[in-house]
């Protein structure tokens, strides 16, 4: 009877928000994974549609609502929920949300088996990860949704005409130059400036944070203190700020915890063992350490590569890298 109680008043809430119909009584013994298959969608889609639930605590009875459509309309907004749209504050204290338009590759996983899953097509999955082929990395991010667009419009742009040399060395900092700056009084000892490219064709501070907190475990969220954009989910050159530099607390971007203890990382979005790195990342990247180098004028901060640095072998930032000439402007 409680049960049944328990399930009518779930309706009730459920069509009392006027929710687009259908749902779903758990039956015994089901998981969420096999909801979500007999359904044709996914666990991530039904855990967002059913915030309250919690998916190892499924009782017979319940009512799930089911996502209406799980697939949006090409022209619709793809993410409403899309980090970066959202202010720009700092992802510090923000309880992470899963960010239901990506999944994390899985060992054995193909684009035909995510397509299936999420009822998408190869192609579009290609078009929106920028994948030519259909091989696929474990341990990859992958889109769900198709990319928003960030106009360059939303940054200040680098126009030649503009007359201002002096402001325009700081395009990519000015914006988030009051969170940059925000611990400069409480500045930890730091020796090194650590680049890394994030390995995926897209994502933002926001992004990382939710993996590294619920796939690498990691308590103080992305282990990066500085995201660099490039277009797909945040500004191409635009800089995040991570908790970790607003709270100065070490890094979790090195093999080594002695060495995460000093080194500032700073982390590009997109993979440099396939792709170039382009004009915006780059400026902002070079921009970023001199501004943090000018914080702190008293140490003298020094510039590495993740591989340069790294006690475990990696190829980060990615062989295409252009190393060298990085290394002349910023050593
Ligand atoms: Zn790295």
């Amino acid at each position: 009877m409680r049960k049944i109680l328990r399930a009518g008043f779930l309706c009730a809430l459920l069509f009392s928000h006027n929710l687009p119909a259908a749902s779903y009584t758990v039956q015994k013994g089901e998981t969420l994974y096999q909801i979500a298959k007999s359904q044709s969608t996914s666990v991530e889609a039904l855990t967002k549609a059913n915030p309250t639930i919690n998916p190892r605590r499924l009782h017979p009875g319940d009512v799930l609502r089911l996502p209406s459509s799980p697939t949006p309309p090409p022209n619709s907004d793809p993410t409403p929920s899309t980090p970066a749209k959202t202010s720009p504050s700092p992802i510090a204290q923000t309880q992470p949300t899963p960010p239901t338009e990506w999944v994390r590759i899985k060992k054995g996983d193909s684009l035909a088996k995510i397509a299936r899953e999420n009822n998408l097509t190869i192609k579009d999955l290609q078009r929106w990860n920028r994948l030519s082929g259909d091989s696929l990395r474990s341990g990859d991010l992958l889109r769900l949704r198709p990319p928003p667009s960030y106009p360059s419009k939303t940054l200040p742009t680098s126009s030649p005409s503009s007359p201002k040399p002096a402001t325009r060395e700081l395009i990519f900092i000015e914006p988030a130059r009051a969170q940059i700056d925000a611990p400069k009084d409480r500045l930890r000892d730091w020796e090194y400036i650590v680049v890394h490219h994030s390995g995926t064709s897209g994502g933002n501070a926001k992004i990382f944070d939710y993996f590294h907190r619920q796939t690498r475990g990691m308590e103080n969220g992305m282990a990066y203190h500085f995201v660099i954009g490039n277009g797909s989910d945040s500004g191409d050159g635009q800089i995040e700020v991570g908790s970790r530099w607003l709270q100065q607390k070490q890094g979790g971007h090195l093999a080594s915890e002695s060495l995460n203890e000093i080194a500032i990382g700073i982390c590009l979005v997109g993979d440099f063992s396939t792709h170039r790195l382009g004009p915006r990342q780059t400026a902002s990247l070079i921009e970023l350490v001199q501004y943090l180098r000018k914080l702190k004028p008293d140490s003298k901060l020094k510039f590495r590569l993740h591989r340069e640095i790294n006690t475990k072998p990696t190829e980060c930032p990615g062989k295409l890298f252009p190393s060298s000439a990085i290394h002349e402007i910023l050593d």
